[in-house]
């Protein structure tokens, strides 16, 4: 889709596939397999702005925008989905702060989330409560000039890194989603705990952990907006991570799309490359044609979204179809690597590993989906 890409956003491109390159690729195999975890990579790419795109430069941001944020996200998980993950970490709590916050909260917050010299994380999920949010149970009661947390957060990207939360909790248990509010909390408050969760099936070097608060005492001046707005919050949060986990999906496509036209015009069998074959064509045509088509899905989205325009059903659109499209070029690219694709010696196992998670983080396809549908359908729009 260069066609719709400026001269700008097609030299960011080439600057973060140069980066991916140079500084990640090198050792994203060993990385991968140690689960080894690289703040290096993250606090350069905070140097080159790029988890700062959506961020304006009076808050430590690089104003580059939406779409060069997903440009270079794609990039990036072109050569390690789990480098993608900081993307969404930062830029989750950042661009909270910056539509709900408090001038003092932008002020003393998004700058080191945007450069990336504080570790950020979002802690929606609990054991009980995955695509159905408002069924969390964590509280956050209001006592003087404090509010005190009590509950357990898990499948937390960035847990054990962390050094700053966006936490959402009930601050009026009895009511179910009107009660909800968000806060953004300091890791190093008394009264938290991290547990790592260190089996998962991929993105094996981006951490993930539980939360525990018990009696977590957190100034009141931590709350985002006013009580009960945590729901809607929660909601346009999702609508921009989720939009930076449609851009690592596409990463992915685009990574199997690269390794199984390489190993097809490589790889010999009856005599000729097997990419003569026209099953392996097929595949490949239907790789291809997958990729580009959620490659204008998301772009669309982020440009959407730079034009200060609703987006939450275009970005579910494309954080559905992209996470299909990872899972399916994944899947074929196994196919066709054969048994070097279902060994660790090619990268196409770890993108078959790492795809499974963009079909489940973020609301899950099936919550895509659902929004879509109702939209379509007029029982519910996803544009309000
Ligand atoms: C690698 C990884 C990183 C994560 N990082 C974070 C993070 O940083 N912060 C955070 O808060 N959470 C994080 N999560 C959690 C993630 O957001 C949840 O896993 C996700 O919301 C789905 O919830 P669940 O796993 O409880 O599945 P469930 O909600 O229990 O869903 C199980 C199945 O039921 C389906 N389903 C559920 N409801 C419906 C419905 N209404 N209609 C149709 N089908 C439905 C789902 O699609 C799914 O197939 C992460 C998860 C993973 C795997």
């Amino acid at each position: 889709m260069d066609f719709a890409l400026s001269d700008d956003l097609l030299a960011i491109r080439k600057v973060a596939r140069d980066f991916a390159q140079n500084e990640i690729a090198p050792t994203v195999d060993a990385d991968d397999k140690a689960h080894r975890f690289r703040k290096d990579i993250v606090d350069k790419m905070g140097e080159l702005g790029f988890l700062g795109c959506p961020v304006p430069e009076q808050y430590g941001g690089s104003e580059m925008g939406y779409l060069a944020w997903v440009v270079i996200a794609e990039q990036i998980a072109r050569v390690h989905s789990s480098m993608r993950l900081p993307f969404n970490m930062q830029m989750g709590p950042a661009l909270t702060l910056l539509r709900y916050g408090t001038e003092e909260q932008k002020r003393k917050y998004v700058p080191g989330l945007a450069s990336g010299e504080k570790m950020g994380c979002f802690a929606i999920t609990e054991p009980n409560a995955g695509s159905d949010v408002a069924s969390m149970r964590t509280t956050a009661i209001k006592d003087g000039d404090f509010y005190v947390l009590n509950g357990g957060k898990t499948w937390i990207s960035n847990a054990q890194v962390a050094d700053l939360a966006l936490v959402y909790a009930y601050t009026d248990p009895g009511t179910k989603v009107k009660g909800m509010s968000a806060f953004i909390v300091e890791m190093n408050t008394p009264g938290i705990s991290v547990a790592p969760i260190e089996e998962k099936l991929g993105t094996w070097a981006a951490p993930t952990g539980e939360i525990i608060f018990e009696n977590c005492r957190i100034p009141k001046d931590a709350l985002i907006g006013k009580e009960g707005d945590g729901f809607k919050i929660c909601m346009n949060q999702l609508n921009d991570t989720r939009l930076g986990c449609a851009a690592g999906a596409l990463g992915v496509a685009q990574a199997c799309v690269d390794a199984a036209i390489e190993y097809a015009n490589q790889r010999e069998q009856f005599g000729q490359p097997i990419g003569k074959f026209s099953t392996i064509q097929d595949m490949i045509a239907e790789m291809v044609v997958e990729t580009e088509a959620a490659r204008m899905l998301v772009y669309r989205a982020a440009w959407l979204k730079d034009q200060n325009q609703p987006s939450a059903l275009e970005t579910s659109m494309g954080k559905y179809f992209a996470a299909e499209a990872a899972n399916h070029c994944a899947d074929k690219a196994v196919k066709i690597f054969g048994a070097y694709g279902y060994s660790e010696e090619y990268a196409v196992a770890r993108y078959y590993r790492d795809a499974k998670s963009y079909q489940i983080v973020e609301g899950s396809s099936a919550i895509q989906k659902m929004i879509i549908g109702q939209d379509a359908l007029g029982y519910r729009k996803a544009n309000r």
